[in-house]
């Protein structure tokens, strides 16, 4: 491929042409420029954070009729933005969505910021969402670059190095294909190539707007690249309590500790070892990846009429899904 600016604007004119045809209609979406209501945007940009568009749309819907208007989300209660979160998992991405809609109400007067500072200082919104939202919202020209993006810059220039090696390769030849007077369109563009077409496996090359252009198309490698490098992870081996009174109830606590589960509610449980060393161990295990971790926590069990943590409480196995749990904690229950 020569590689001058033509050769990027033709590659970013195909992959226009082709999303006004073939591009997705998703709920959030509007073709043909910036989204009329940046609230929408975020709504769905968070929501789409490590969630498939297939299982966003209708927590999307739902939470929408709820909470339509930004002001609404900032007041309403934690438990009621949680309750419609329930069932996407990664509880975080509900607590700094809720967060940022009261910044925006009280601190911007329900104005939404457009300058790229300004959206970063809101919560939970890293380099990805800043991008993505400038551009879906404002038509910005930033550059959105994820897995599916790496992938078809990968593919396109194949480049067989290890991500992890090529990150700011990826980053330039990505920020040269990104049009200037479409990013909105082009962003959505790019990400439905690689979710419908550029796929990790079996990519649709003979029904890609880029395929005279990609230098990987009829290469033995193309399923391999993007090159990831396998992580290892660390094994941990921690303990989880099915407390229960003679009710059956069970005992749940709210977790308050800062991290990634704070708000969500759990059985008591420990990433290391033990709570309690003379409970019965029920012989059963879950085990949970997180990024770097791979945990496992042995089951076990306890009879008791007290709570036994502060801030606990006994309730029902039917009450159970009435709270928010973790997906960790989904797993002990089918478990267990
Ligand atoms: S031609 Fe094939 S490998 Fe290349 S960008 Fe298109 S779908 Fe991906």
């Amino acid at each position: 491929m020569r590689k001058n600016m033509s050769d990027n604007q033709e590659i970013s004119q195909k992959l226009l042409a082709w999303y006004q045809k073939h591009g997705r209609e998703l709920p959030w979406r509007v073709k043909g420029g910036a989204h009329p209501n940046p609230y929408v945007i975020l709504v769905s940009e968070f929501m789409l954070q490590q969630t498939t568009v297939k299982t966003v749309i209708p927590y999307f819907k739902r939470f929408m009729e709820k909470f339509p208007t930004v002001e609404s989300l900032a007041k309403a209660s934690q438990e009621e933005v949680y309750a419609m979160w329930q069932g996407l998992g990664y509880y975080t991405r509900a607590r700094s969505l809720y967060a940022t809609a009261q910044i925006i109400v009280n601190e911007y007067g329900g104005k939404f910021p457009q300058s790229r500072t300004e959206v970063l200082k809101l919560k939970g919104i890293g380099e990805y969402t800043v991008a993505s939202f400038l551009a879906l919202a404002y038509n910005q020209p930033e550059t959105v670059i994820d897995g599916n993006v790496m992938r078809i810059i990968c593919r396109l220039y194949h480049l067989t190095d290890a991500l992890d090696d090529i990150k700011e390769t990826i980053r330039k030849k990505a920020e040269k294909l990104t049009s200037r007077e479409h990013a909105a369109d082009y962003a959505s563009a790019i990400m439905d190539l690689g979710a419908m077409i550029c796929t990790p496996k079996n990519p649709q090359c003979l029904l890609c707007p880029l395929k005279d252009m990609c230098q990987s198309k009829d290469k033995a490698d193309l399923e391999q690249i993007p090159i990831r490098r396998r992580l290892e992870k660390k094994e941990k081996q921690g303990s989880v309590y099915l407390i229960q009174n003679s009710e059956g109830e069970y005992l749940l606590r709210k977790r308050t500790e800062p991290g990634l589960l704070t708000g969500l509610y759990e059985f008591p449980w420990k990433d290391e070892g033990k709570i309690w060393e003379n409970a019965e161990d029920s012989g059963k295990t879950v085990t949970h990846i997180f990024t770097h971790i791979r945990l496992t926590l042995h089951v076990y069990k306890i009879k008791s009429e007290k709570p036994l943590l502060p801030d606990s409480f006994f309730v029902s196995e039917k009450e159970l899904s009435d709270y928010p749990l973790s997906t960790l904690m989904k797993k002990v229950i089918s478990k267990a």
